[in-house]
């Protein structure tokens, strides 16, 4: 049996537990996980439809698995796009979108504060099909605008930034994007639907990584993309089909049952980081902390608006520098020192030594990573034993 409420009319917590499992004869409850690589036809002239196209259905799971496709229901439904497609990795979420969207010649412009491998895939293997892409500061929109020129076909951006937290407003992004005919791409992966929904907004295409909070347990490696029929149906999905990084049954399937705690986990991140800024920004060791439920913070004033709650990533800039942030870090005992995030357990990083490690100290200052920079990605402990576990 099919869930039968429309969509439309549900509301997000139901939609999250209960679309995409379609019910097989056996009755099961929970959603089952296919475990094959193919489909067996009825017949030969069946095995030929199928291959044709003139019948729909499975015929071999690089192309379709149907705990694959229980997932892609369920987070299309919360992302509130038309389709979605499962990805082996987040990466191969966002290597789909640029393969299946662009050509040689044509160019990018995403802002500079990009996951790490999300920039040095623009750089360094983009740049080898002829693909170029060109850098704007996040929340400047008279920057995003300048940079676009007569091959720019695809916006990038992610909001709220790492590990600053800086936002950009998406209504106006793709406003911009639009006049010059160009894609607006977000990763959504800091917020989740459950906080922002940038299709909603305007945004083209909304790309994730399973693996951070829709997993919620750091369990599996996996991505997404949410947009249209004709962009990501078609043209995303091609590629998918043809060049292979898809996602396995058995990650699909953890992603699947992540997804019906995702609102209640967002929001408790959300409150236990909003707890934690607060009690950090009264800390004297502290100079800065970066959290946009902060009323200090910058783009504030879209908390409410474009994005429900400030998220559960925290950063701030301790005195003393590098020294002082590692003293910091080394004398925590039950934070994990990982740069994962959207876990359950509470982890903790120094971005200039970690994720950003690789760039100068002069690329470094320019996004404003400093040395006594720490990043925390707020988990679901108690709040009082994540305080106990910094030592000021
Ligand atoms: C982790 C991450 C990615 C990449 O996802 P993988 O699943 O590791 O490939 C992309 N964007 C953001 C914002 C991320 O945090």
């Amino acid at each position: 049996m099919t869930f039968t409420i429309p969509i439309d009319s549900a509301d997000f917590a139901t939609r999250a537990i209960r679309i995409g499992h379609h019910r097989t004869a056996e009755g099961e409850h929970s959603e089952p996980i296919f475990n094959t690589s193919s489909y067996v036809f009825s017949s030969a002239a069946e095995a030929a439809a199928r291959f044709s196209g003139e019948h729909i259905g499975n015929i071999y799971s690089r192309f379709t698995n149907p705990t694959v496709r229980a997932f892609e229901e369920r987070l299309a439904a919360l992302e509130g796009g038309e389709r979605c497609v499962a990805t082996a990795s987040g990466m191969a979420a966002i290597l789909a979108v640029c393969m299946g969207l662009l050509k040689s010649g044509d160019r990018i412009v995403a802002s500079r504060s990009l996951f790490g491998s999300t920039t040095l895939l623009f750089n360094k293997y983009l740049t080898r099909f002829g693909i170029e892409t060109t850098y704007v500061s996040l929340s400047n929109l008279t920057e995003w605008e300048t940079a676009i020129d007569s091959h720019t076909k695809l916006l990038f951006c992610e909001t709220p930034s790492n590990p600053l937290t800086e936002m950009v407003d998406l209504r106006q992004l793709a406003t911009l994007a639009h006049r010059h005919d160009c894609v607006l791409v977000v990763d959504n992966c800091f917020c989740t639907p459950a906080l922002q929904r940038p299709l909603e907004l305007g945004a083209d295409i909304v790309v994730h990584s399973a693996t951070k909070y829709l997993d919620g347990q750091g369990r599996c490696v996996g991505g997404a993309v949410v947009g249209n029929q004709k962009l990501a149906g078609e043209e995303v999905y091609g590629v998918l089909r043809t060049a292979g990084p898809t996602l396995s049954p058995f990650n699909a399937w953890v992603f699947l049952k992540g997804l019906e705690t995702l609102e209640l986990r967002m929001l408790a991140h959300s409150q236990n980081a909003a707890q934690l800024a607060a009690w950090l920004n009264e800390q004297p060791a502290i100079e800065r902390v970066y959290y946009p439920g902060l009323n200090t913070h910058p783009q504030h004033s879209l908390i409410g608006n474009q994005q429900r709650t400030g998220g559960g990533i925290v950063a701030f800039d301790v005195r003393g520098g590098q020294t002082a942030a590692w003293q910091l870090i080394d004398a925590t005992q039950m934070l994990s020192i990982t740069a994962n995030l959207g876990d359950t357990k509470t982890t903790i990083t120094h971005p200039a030594t970690t994720t950003h490690g690789r760039l100068t100290p002069a690329e470094r200052a320019a996004a404003g990573i400093g040395d006594g920079l720490i990043r925390i990605a707020v988990g679901l402990e108690a709040i009082a034993d994540i305080q106990a576990d910094l030592k000021f």
